[in-house]
């Protein structure tokens, strides 16, 4: 299997494509074809355990890999880091729907399943590569990325990670999960900034020719932990391949029977891991693509305009509050049967305009497929308290808007068809506003007190890594400004 460019074609190894991360056009890597399961594999598969799942998935895209180096990956990977060790559980919800939880791991949040390979994937295609350095991963994070990506990293052998959030841009909770942080190879530090001060100045690094060499005489190199690596997707495709199984196994659906998949959507990586298990012969029906009150996506699928000139919210989902979709631009590519040339005079456009829209044949195939929908924070917040009070169900407030995007797709179009729904991060990630959904009491203004609150009113257990917290020692305390991130990654380095 090789790897083409969005932007470009091109013809690269999967340890390439995820040992750089981007292409050298700033398109994203994409596979040049889709691998498809049997109705014979996926009846095999349901037998198998999760570490067996992905290694089935990873082999059909990551070709240049051996079996054992994959084998080794996914079981670093998943093997006594998730509760049970079974990273996505699916739970049945009544009404014909499904939970797809993704909040099992280290960090409480989805990003783990992906965040947890990646390490592995990572110095595993930088050895074959070739090159001997080490990996110096630089995050600049808004909350959970930070997080996964240190539980991740923290330890990998011939990696180091270096997180920057911003000073007053993350809540209380994950910025006591970053600092918290153990490890040999980690550092993290706060910059009297907001977030886009700490995402320019992780990107003037990248491209810092001081830095680099910097690096180099140190025989190290930078990567990146991001969404739009490829080696970031393709964990995420396993989890709805291994959910098709889980539900051919207990029954809730026979070979072949189609589902909906509904996903609270951000920068559409989630999401677009759907679509490339249905790709690999996942029978899903519909994607219904479910947005908080920046509602960019919900436009763009209803009316073909990609439109980021709009007001910047920030809700109670703050995972989702993202203007620029990252991994739309793969979609993109496979919309328009791999045209490169459109897409990159669409990512043009965006750069330039902040606006672009597609083709009408490309949006005709685009609805087919995709339903979008959004809803704001109160309408959010009554989804909790519905869901909570009629099937005693505890979701957090990313989740209750691919709920509320599930039903309000249901009421519309008369589709009754069984839906997975993607359940992306923990409540209690999320305890200040899951807790002001359900109760009306007035709380003192303290994480940990919420969490108890929270576990009291719903008889369910406050997440261990969450609750550890509060024992742990505060081993990150620096705060720089913007102009000091050099030294201050210098100082860690060497
Ligand atoms: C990152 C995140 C999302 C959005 O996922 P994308 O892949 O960016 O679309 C949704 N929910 C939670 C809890 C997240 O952390």
């Amino acid at each position: 299997m090789k790897f083409t460019g969005t932007r470009s074609d091109c013809a690269v190894d999967s340890a390439f494509a995820i040992a750089s991360g981007l292409a050298a056009d700033g398109g994203l890597f994409v596979p040049q074809s889709f691998p498809v399961f049997t109705a014979e594999e996926f009846a095999a598969m349901t037998d198998m355990d999760y570490c067996q799942r992905a290694a089935a998935v990873l082999e059909k895209y990551l070709t240049d890999y051996t079996a054992d180096e994959i084998k080794y990956c996914v079981e670093g990977a998943y093997k006594g880091t998730f509760d049970n060790d079974y990273p996505a559980p699916v739970v049945d919800i009544a009404d014909n729907r499904r939970m797809l939880e993704l909040w099992h791991g280290p960090t409480c949040a989805f990003k783990d399943l992906a965040l947890q390979l990646l390490p592995y994937l990572l110095t595993t295609a930088l050895k074959k590569t070739g090159t001997g350095r080490e990996a110096v991963i630089l995050v600049a994070t808004s909350g959970d990325t930070g997080k996964a990506a240190l539980a991740g990293f923290a330890d990998v052998k011939d990696t180091r990670i270096i997180v920057f959030y911003p000073r007053d841009g993350v809540s209380d909770m994950q910025k006591l999960q970053m600092t918290t942080q153990k490890g040999g190879n980690v550092a993290v530090c706060a910059i009297a900034g907001n977030f886009d001060d700490a995402q320019n100045g992780v990107k003037a690094i990248f491209t810092d020719d001081e830095m680099k060499k910097f690096l180099l005489d140190n025989n190290m190199e930078f990567s990146s932990a991001n969404s739009i690596n490829f080696g970031r997707l393709v964990p995420q495709v396993v989890y709805y391949v291994s959910a098709y199984c889980d539900m051919l196994k207990d029954g809730s659906l026979k070979a072949g029977e189609e589902f909906n998949v509904v996903v609270p959507t951000g920068n559409f990586g989630n999401i677009l891991a759907a679509v490339y298990a249905k790709k690999m012969g996942v029978p899903v029906k519909k994607f219904i693509c479910a947005s908080n009150r920046n509602n960019v996506l919900t436009d763009f699928i209803r009316t073909g305009v990609y439109d980021r000139n709009r007001p910047f919210h920030t809700t109670e989902s703050p995972s989702m509050d993202i203007l620029i979709s990252s991994n739309l631009e793969r979609l993109l590519h496979m919309l328009s049967d791999g045209n490169c040339e459109l897409v990159a005079g669409l990512m043009a456009e965006l750069k330039n305009s902040g606006r672009y829209e597609i083709p009408a044949n490309m949006l005709e195939k685009l609805q087919q497929e995709f339903y979008g929908t959004w809803c704001d924070d109160a309408a959010g917040a009554a989804e909790i308290a519905e869901i909570f009070k009629a099937q005693n169900y505890l979701c957090d407030t990313h989740t209750a808007v691919a709920v509320a995007a599930g039903k309000a797709y249901r009421k519309e179009t008369g589709d009754e068809t069984l839906q997975l729904i993607a359940s992306t991060a923990s409540a209690y990630k999320f305890a200040p506003a899951v807790l002001a959904a359900l109760t009306d009491e007035a709380l003192a203004d303290d994480d940990f007190e919420k969490l108890e609150k929270l576990s009291q009113i719903t008889g369910t257990a406050v997440p261990a890594p969450l609750a550890n917290l509060k024992g742990d020692a505060v081993l990150h305390k620096e705060c720089i400004n913007k102009e000091d991130m050099p030294s201050f990654i210098k100082g860690k380095l060497v």
